[in-house]
């Protein structure tokens, strides 16, 4: 590792260029560098899951409101979710607005809700989609997705982001189509991550629900074992970071939706995935801040 390699972590990856400064927490341009981690981490991913033929789809990093709204994300996690807005005033509304950004005044106010919104996590946008092709098949579905992500955690830990991307696989179908799916990927992530050389654990986790209710949530969750993160240390001085996550929702997006089996039972879904700026992080913090000079073996597992 170079000389300048004392500050943070969030420090050296500045003056390294692999993450670009833009003046607020949590929000950053990437080096090419960075991004063809990124890329590579991707292709990985896609080695150890596009086997099990998923259905790959793609969306913009915003998804429908009402969507949004139906999805019950505001129910546990309002404090993340982040909403787009557009003027939507007159002309007289106008001047005065421009007349209170010359002035630091708040100009928000004629700001009105679009019909979209950041999408909070990949699989977000798929179950309405999912949900209108009528009933699942008996082989039930399997999707691969990827897209950034908006959540408002403002941090100086560059593993908290507020745009970042997210990979997913999710599974659609009965009870244990979703465990197996579970069982199957707790596997096949750590197998994988091994592959990177950098150290992992993996442990029962819960969604940072809000308020009162949501800790009542959060100890469901953790006590039915419904959600699990590989972890990996990567910030200076603090815990370890979930880089993938294992989630079995049961029947919630299922019944949200209204997704049936063959049977015509409630869909159970699952998911896993993947943080792919904190897979990448991970490995400029333990393989050091030129990935030319990263271990022969872990630079074989990114491109071959
Ligand atoms: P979650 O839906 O919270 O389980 O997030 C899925 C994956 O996205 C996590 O395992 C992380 O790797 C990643 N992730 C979640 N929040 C952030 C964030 N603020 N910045 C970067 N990556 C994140
Ligand atoms: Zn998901």
């Amino acid at each position: 590792m170079c000389q300048s390699c004392t500050n943070t972590l969030l420090d050296n990856l500045i003056r390294h260029g692999h993450l670009i400064e833009m003046g607020v927490d949590g929000l950053y341009g990437r080096s090419g560098q960075f991004e063809d981690v990124v890329s590579r981490f991707d292709d990985l991913i896609t080695r150890w899951g596009g086997g099990d033929g998923p259905e790959v789809m793609r969306f913009p990093p915003a998804m429908n409101r009402v969507h949004f709204e139906k999805s019950g994300y505001l129910k546990g996690f309002p404090h993340l979710a982040g909403t787009v807005h557009s003027f939507a005033g007159n002309e007289r509304d106008h001047a005065e607005l421009l007349d209170n950004v010359a002035n630091g005044k708040d100009w928000t106010g004629w700001q009105k809700p679009t019909d979209v919104v950041l999408t909070p996590a990949a699989c977000y946008v798929l179950y309405p989609v999912v949900a209108k092709r009528g009933a699942l098949s008996e082989k039930g579905g399997l999707f691969d997705l990827q897209s950034y992500c908006f959540r408002h955690e403002p941090s100086k830990e560059p593993t908290r982001m507020q745009l970042f991307r997210m990979r997913e696989y999710v599974r659609f179908g009965t009870p244990a189509q979703g465990t197996d799916f579970r069982a199957l990927w707790l596997e096949r992530g750590q197998k994988m991550m091994a592959e990177l050389g950098v150290p992992i654990d993996v442990d029962v986790a819960n969604d940072p629900f809000f308020g009162r209710a949501g800790r009542m949530l959060a100890n469901n969750q953790r006590d039915q074992q419904l959600k699990f993160e590989l972890l990996i240390p990567i910030n200076d001085g603090a815990g370890p970071t979930a880089c993938l996550s294992f989630n079995y929702h049961q029947d919630h997006f299922g019944s949200t939706w209204g997704i049936r089996t063959p049977d015509g039972e409630i869909a159970h879904t699952a998911c896993v995935g993947f943080g792919m700026e904190r897979v990448a992080l991970a490995l400029f913090k333990h393989h050091g801040m030129d990935p030319e000079k990263w271990p022969k073996a872990v630079r074989k597992a990114l491109w071959g």
